[in-house]
C-alpha cells in the first residue's frame, strides 16, 4: 500500500518551510557520525533519517569488526548508541524521507514528504540497497520466501532448506547466520572461487549445515499454489544444464547499488552511480559533501563509512566558516 503523507481530511496539506545550517541525508554509520561531528561543532545538524534508521548496518545481527567492541555489537544497538551520542551534542532528527533536492544554488532545497527545507550545507549519506537477480519469480515471491536480509527474515525458516545466492562476505556472513534456524543452507555461487574473506570462508566451510553449489546460478524461483516458495531452477554455468531443487527460501546477497538516483544530473557520479568526492569528501557542488556507501565503491565497512561521515562534517564545518554570512 502506498501511503500519501500529505493527505488530510481538509485536502492537500502544504509542506512546512524550514531553514537549517546543516542537513544530513541518511542515518547509517556515515550519517550518524557526520551528525556527531557537526553537532560538536555546534551546528545543530538535522538528520533526515530515510526509511531505514541506522542504515544497512542495523540489519546486521552482530558486527564483529567495529573497533571498541571486542565481543561484537548488534547492528541495531550500534545505530542506537551512535544516535544517542549525536543527540547528546544537539543533533536533531526528522523521521522522514527525501523525495527531491535542488543543489543548483545556495541555500540548497531539500524536500521531504512533509517539509520543504533550505540548507546552507548538505551531507549526503544515503547508503546503498541490495541488488536483485532479475529472474522470474524473484519479485513475485519477495516477502514470501525471497529475502535480502537474513537478520530480518531468518527466524521464519526454522528447520527449512534455504538457498543463499552469492560468493562475497555478505553471502557467507548471512548464510552462517541462517544456520541458527535452517536445517540446510545451500550457497549457490556462479564461480568455483569465493570472493569472501578468509575467516568467513573457513567458518562457512567448517559449518556442517552449509553446502556449496559451485558454477551455478539461480534461473527461477518457483512457488506452490499458496504463493510460497517451494523450489528453485538452478543452471550450471559451464554445462548450461538445468535442474529443479526443492527450497523453502531464497536469500540473495549479490552486492549493492548506491541510493543516489535523486542526485543524478546534479552531482558528478561514477557510471555505477557512486557520488564522486575528493579527499575532503567534497562533491562537484561546493557546499555539498558525501560519505559512506553512496560515495564508496571500495571499502563499504561500518568503520570506513563512519570515518567518511566524520570527515564530511569537519569539511562542512570549515566550509561554513569560510562562507559565513
Ligand atoms: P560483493 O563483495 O560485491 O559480492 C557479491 C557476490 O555476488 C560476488 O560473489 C558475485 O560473484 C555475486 N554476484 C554478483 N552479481 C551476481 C549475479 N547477477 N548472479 C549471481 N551472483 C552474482 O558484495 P557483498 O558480499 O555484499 O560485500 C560488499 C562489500 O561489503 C565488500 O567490500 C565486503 O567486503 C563488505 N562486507 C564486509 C563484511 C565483513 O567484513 N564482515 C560483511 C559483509 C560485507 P563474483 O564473485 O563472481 O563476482
Amino acid at each position: 500500500m502506498e501511503i500519501n503523507f500529505n493527505n488530510t481530511f481538509s485536502g492537500q496539506k502544504q509542506p512546512e518551510e524550514k531553514h537549517e545550517k546543516v542537513i544530513i541525508l541518511g542515518s547509517g554509520p556515515a550519517g550518524l557520525s557526520a551528525a556527531l561531528y557537526a553537532a560538536r561543532a555546534e551546528l545543530a545538524p538535522l538528520v533526515i533519517t530515510g526509511t531505514e534508521l541506522g542504515g544497512q548496518a542495523s540489519l546486521t545481527f552482530l558486527i564483529e569488526n567495529y573497533p571498541g567492541f571486542p565481543d561484537g555489537i548488534g547492528g541495531t544497538d550500534l545505530g542506537q548508541v551512535f544516535q544517542k551520542q549525536a543527540e547528546k551534542f544537539g543533533a536533531k532528527f526528522d523521521y522522514d524521507y527525501v523525495v527531491s533536492v535542488d543543489l543548483s544554488q545556495r541555500p540548497f532545497q531539500v524536500n521531504t514528504y512533509n517539509t520543504h527545507y533550505q540548507a546552507d550545507v548538505v551531507i549526503i549519506a544515503t547508503g546503498a540497497s541490495p541488488n536483485h537477480l532479475g529472474i522470474p519469480g524473484e519479485s513475485e515471491f519477495t516477502g514470501k520466501g525471497v529475502s535480502y536480509c537474513a537478520t530480518c527474515d531468518g527466524w521464519f525458516f526454522k528447520e527449512k532448506h534455504l538457498i543463499v545466492v552469492g560468493g562475497g562476505d555478505s553471502a557467507l556472513e548471512e548464510g552462517l547466520f541462517l544456520t541458527r534456524y535452517a536445517s540446510k543452507v545451500e550457497i549457490v555461487h556462479r564461480r568455483d572461487e569465493l570472493r569472501a574473506g578468509a575467516i568467513l570462508q573457513r567458518r562457512a566451510m567448517e559449518n556442517e549445515k552449509i553446502h556449496f553449489t559451485w558454477n551455478t546460478t539461480v534461473a527461477e524461483v518457483m512457488g506452490n499454489g499458496s504463493g510460497i516458495v517451494e523450489a528453485v531452477r538452478l543452471k550450471d554455468t559451464q554445462t548450461q544444464e538445468e535442474r529443479l531443487v526443492p527450497a523453502d527460501g531464497v536469500f540473495i546477497f549479490i552486492g549493492h547499488t548506491p541510493n543516489t538516483s535523486i542526485f543524478h544530473d546534479q552531482l558528478k557520479m561514477s557510471p555505477a552511480g557512486y557520488i564522486e568526492v575528493d579527499d575532503l569528501m567534497a562533491t562537484s557542488v561546493p557546499g555539498v559533501f558525501a560519505a559512506g556507501e553512496a560515495a564508496d565503491p571500495h571499502f563499504r565497512q561500518v568503520v570506513t563509512s563512519a570515518g567518511m561521515g566524520a570527515a564530511a562534517a569537519i569539511s562542512a564545518t570549515r566550509y561554513l566558516e569560510e562562507h559565513a554570512g
